[in-house]
């Protein structure tokens, strides 16, 4: 490594990060780009890559007519309007053009339709009313090897294994960063470190709603997610926003892994609330599950009997028939020969139970309370659910308790630039992804608003960090 002056130095080799760094190098920067762990990819790599986007080429392909405008009010709505439009509009606007960016270096999102996060195509986000989450082949880690290679090919040299550890700052402007005990001078300076997850004392601090879930929480985010974007930005007053934010998604007590390893429920299911009653459509996005089953105000179960357990496809951690029957055998899970019996169990209105199990046994295959079906449809399962009948019937407690990503981080503007106390821009610091923050909201509008937040963004400040005015030219 050089003590030579970049134009542009990244902080952080996730999504956010390679594509700033890209797209800097694209705008004639000289780009030098920090890695904390031993390889590229952070959170972005395990993700499933589903990218939210309005206006595609994918889209069109389908048929589907959509626009940054239509997108914008669906994000705004969501999220109660307690975001700022400007950033919102803006993150809107680039977010097509990154996807069909992301698309001409090598991505493969191919016009179809996706009933999931593994099939490459355009799937259902969220609860919007026009499909947006494109789903690239290979998943996250397929977009971080086409981001890489890109990286490669402009000559951006990538330094791994290297925590940057603060920043340089002289009279008010970021001039570059120290790494490894070195002082490293740059133009400007992208924050791009992800997110806090993996820090419970920054989750307590930041995002404590994730603590309710106690024993029960577990972090799939990468292992550098340590929230050190937090430390640079006290370092310039910078304002925090999303504050208190993040992504929780529901899961069975039991759950310790990411679905992809830990496995799924059975489609033969009903959530039931501290009353024995249905309250959610048991398949609904987690733009808005997590915020359903906390409205409940108490606990929650996911209640299956005998024939659900016993037909769990085999080969996953945690819904796996045996891991199910062990805990209940161990007693964590509640077991019970009959509805009336599980009720006494958990404490619920014994006849209110089976009048639910009932009601949702009679109406099958549909769903005429919470749509399910609709959104079974949407997975592309044609077989409607088994009735709940076979004894005995089990009971595991449901809850927010996967942690997957944090919002509270540098506030940035439309441009990525970093914000102070002030709403002042930082001179020559910008930040993207899960460490530049406003994008990212109280409600997630779904699977694809993160990857497209860090790509967009990290595009977008890749750009404007080029352009903004030198260190010599205040
Ligand atoms: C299992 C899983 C599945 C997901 N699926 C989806 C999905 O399908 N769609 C979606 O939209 N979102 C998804 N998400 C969320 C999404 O992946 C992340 O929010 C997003 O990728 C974050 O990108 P980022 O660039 O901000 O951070 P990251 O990709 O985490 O990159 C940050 C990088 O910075 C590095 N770093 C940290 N500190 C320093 C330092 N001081 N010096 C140098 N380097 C540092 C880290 O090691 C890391 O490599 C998922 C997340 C997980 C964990």
């Amino acid at each position: 490594m050089s003590a030579e002056e970049y134009d542009v130095v990244v902080v952080g080799g996730g999504g956010a990060g390679l594509a700033a760094a890209v797209s800097a190098a694209e705008h004639g920067a000289s780009v030098l780009l920090f890695e904390a762990e031993k390889e590229l990819g952070g959170s972005t790599q395990l993700s499933a890559g589903m990218f939210t986007a309005a206006g595609t080429s994918v889209q069109r392909g389908l048929g589907i007519e959509d626009t940054p405008a239509k997108f914008f009010q669906h994000y705004m709505d969501l999220n109660q309007w307690q975001l700022k439009p400007g950033l919102v509009r803006a993150f809107c606007e680039e977010s097509g053009p990154a996807l069909e960016w992301l698309i001409g270096l090598g991505a493969e999102i191919p016009a179809k339709v996706s009933h999931n996060a593994h099939s490459p195509g355009l799937t259902r986000a969220g609860v919007e009313d026009v499909w947006r989450a494109h789903v690239p082949k290979d998943q996250g880690y397929g977009l971080v090897q086409v981001l890489d290679r890109a990286r490669r090919k402009a000559g951006v040299e990538a330094v791994l294994n290297t925590r940057v550890e603060r920043l340089l700052i002289e009279g008010g402007r970021v001039t570059g960063v120290v790494a490894d005990g070195i002082e490293v001078p740059a133009k400007s300076v992208i924050i791009t470190t992800g997110g806090f997850a993996q820090d419970p004392a920054l989750v307590t601090r930041h995002y404590p709603a994730a603590d309710a879930a106690g024993e029960d929480l577990f972090v799939v985010a990468a292992d550098g997610s340590r929230g050190d974007h937090l430390a640079f930005g006290e370092q310039v007053d910078a304002a925090i926003a999303g504050d208190g934010w993040g992504l929780l998604l529901p899961t069975a007590y039991f759950q310790r892994l990411h679905h992809w390893q830990s496995g799924f429920p059975p489609v033969s299911r009903v959530l039931v609330n501290a009353h024995g009653r249905r309250f959610m459509d048991e398949d609904a996005s987690y733009a808005v599950s997590g915020g359903i089953i906390d409205a409940q105000h108490g606990p929650v179960w996911t209640v299956f009997d005998e024939r659900a357990r016993t037909t769990l496809p085999a080969g996953y951690a945690h819904w796996d028939a045996g891991h199910v029957l062990a805990e209940a055998e161990a007693g964590r899970t509640i077991r019970a020969g009959s509805v009336e019996e599980l009720a006494g169990k958990l404490g619920v209105p014994a006849d209110a139970l089976r009048a639910t199990i009932d009601r949702w046994n009679t109406n099958l295959p549909e769903d005429p309370d919470f749509l399910r079906h609709e959104t079974l449809a949407a997975k592309g399962r044609t077989e409607p659910p088994e009735p709940i009948g076979k004894a005995p019937f089990y009971a595991a407690r449901t809850l927010p308790a996967e942690l997957v990503c944090t919002h509270a981080g540098l506030e940035i503007d439309g441009t990525a630039a970093v914000l102070d106390a002030r709403g002042e821009r930082v001179p020559g610091l910008f930040a993207a992804g899960e460490a530049g923050a406003g994008v990212l909201g109280p409600r997630y509008v779904g699977g694809g608003n993160a990857v497209a937040n860090a790509i967009t963004m990290g595009r977008v400040a890749g750009r404007t960090a080029t352009h903004s005015p030198s260190r010599s030219t205040p």
